[in-house]
């Protein structure tokens, strides 16, 4: 078995933990181990036959059981368990996604706001992962704690990038942001500075509690921004710890069908929003997608190959999935 194949589920065996805010421990370590694999790839049929699985990197007994399963039969009878315990059975129509196909990634934030990485670095890892283009989308200036960007720190952003552009060959770089959400749904940035950006992902970060009626009000209106090209992260939930916002999401997914604006299904392990569940639903109102990892380090691009299970038992094909577009075909580029 590869290494991303078992990655992906232990990615989703720490998912379905997660569910159980008392398993979040025991979710993590999961989640942890995939990611090693993701990043490092072991040859994972060697390290079975020698008895050393429990040589990676956050691989202890038990994960090295459900592992060796794996390896074995290409299947998991802990993860069946789970899947079972959540009423979320194996299903026939899951789709086939190709990460070799993988173009870039449109959400990614640098030190410019709260990235633990330069715009550099970043942009070599997607190089390194053979990306043909990163979205460079630090947060709007509402959330102050991470050092939002205005107009006048995008504009010197947008040196920076150019830049770094000359430095790593090959790669496109996509000045954005990720703009919240405000209450109201309107944007955090002026629609004069938000038209002139390649890409906006806008997100809800804050009063995810709002009253649904409310929420579908504040979610339909920035769909209907004609700058928003993606909605990160739909219901800014955090699995085991933090509920997301509710909100009636068969309008809000018809509409952004209606208006062109993907739907992200962030990777970040903390995040897996959209849920395979609400993906499925978006798929049917017609809605495209974005598969990100939200990388504030050239090591998160690791968690797209973590996560991609997702968007796989959605039944997502690759063509309604945006990232592996190439860079001509993203329409928002040109918007
Ligand atoms: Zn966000
Ligand atoms: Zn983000």
């Amino acid at each position: 078995m590869d290494a991303i194949a078992a990655a992906q589920a232990l990615s989703e065996i720490g998912y379905l933990l997660r569910q159980n805010p008392k398993e979040v421990y025991r979710a993590r370590a999961f989640s942890a181990a995939s990611w090693t694999l993701a990043l490092e790839r072991p040859n994972l049929d060697a390290l079975s036959k020698d008895n050393k699985l429990t040589s990676i990197e956050g691989v202890g007994e038990g994960i090295a059981k459900v592992l060796a399963g794996l390896i074995e039969t290409g299947q998991s009878t802990y993860l069946e368990r789970l899947r079972a315990e959540n009423g979320q059975p194996a299903r026939d129509d899951e789709s086939t996604i190709d990460l070799g196909a993988y173009q870039g990634d449109l959400h990614s934030h640098t030190d410019w706001s709260d990235g633990r990485a330069t715009m550099l670095e970043m942009a070599r890892g997607a190089k390194a992962l053979g990306y043909k283009y990163l979205g460079v989308t630090d947060h709007s200036p509402r959330i102050k704690v991470v050092n939002g960007l205005d107009a006048e720190r995008l504009l010197a952003q947008s040196r920076e990038r150019e830049q770094v552009e000359k430095e790593v060959e090959g790669l496109a770089l996509l000045q954005g942001i990720e703009v919240d959400i405000l209450e109201d749904g309107a944007l955090d940035l002026p629609d004069a500075v938000l038209e002139l950006l390649d890409v906006v992902i806008a997100s809800p970060h804050v009063k995810l509690r709002q009253e649904p009626s409310a929420m579908t009000e504040r979610m339909l209106r920035a769909v209907s921004n004609p700058n928003v090209d993606v909605i990160g992260h739909p219901t800014g939930r955090r699995p085991g710890s933090r509920e997301g916002a509710t909100y009636d999401f068969e309008k809000v997914f018809r509409e952004a069908a209606r208006h062109g604006v993907a739907l992200e299904i962030d990777c970040d392990p903390a995040r897996m929003d959209l849920s395979p569940e609400h993906a499925r639903l978006a798929l049917e109102l017609g809605c495209t997608f974005a598969i990100d990892a939200d990388a504030h380090a050239p090591g998160e691009f690791a968690y797209v190959p973590m996560g991609a299970w997702m968007a796989r038992r959605a039944g997502i094909p690759m063509d309604r999935i945006l990232n592996f577009r190439p860079l001509e075909a993203l329409t928002m580029i040109a918007k």
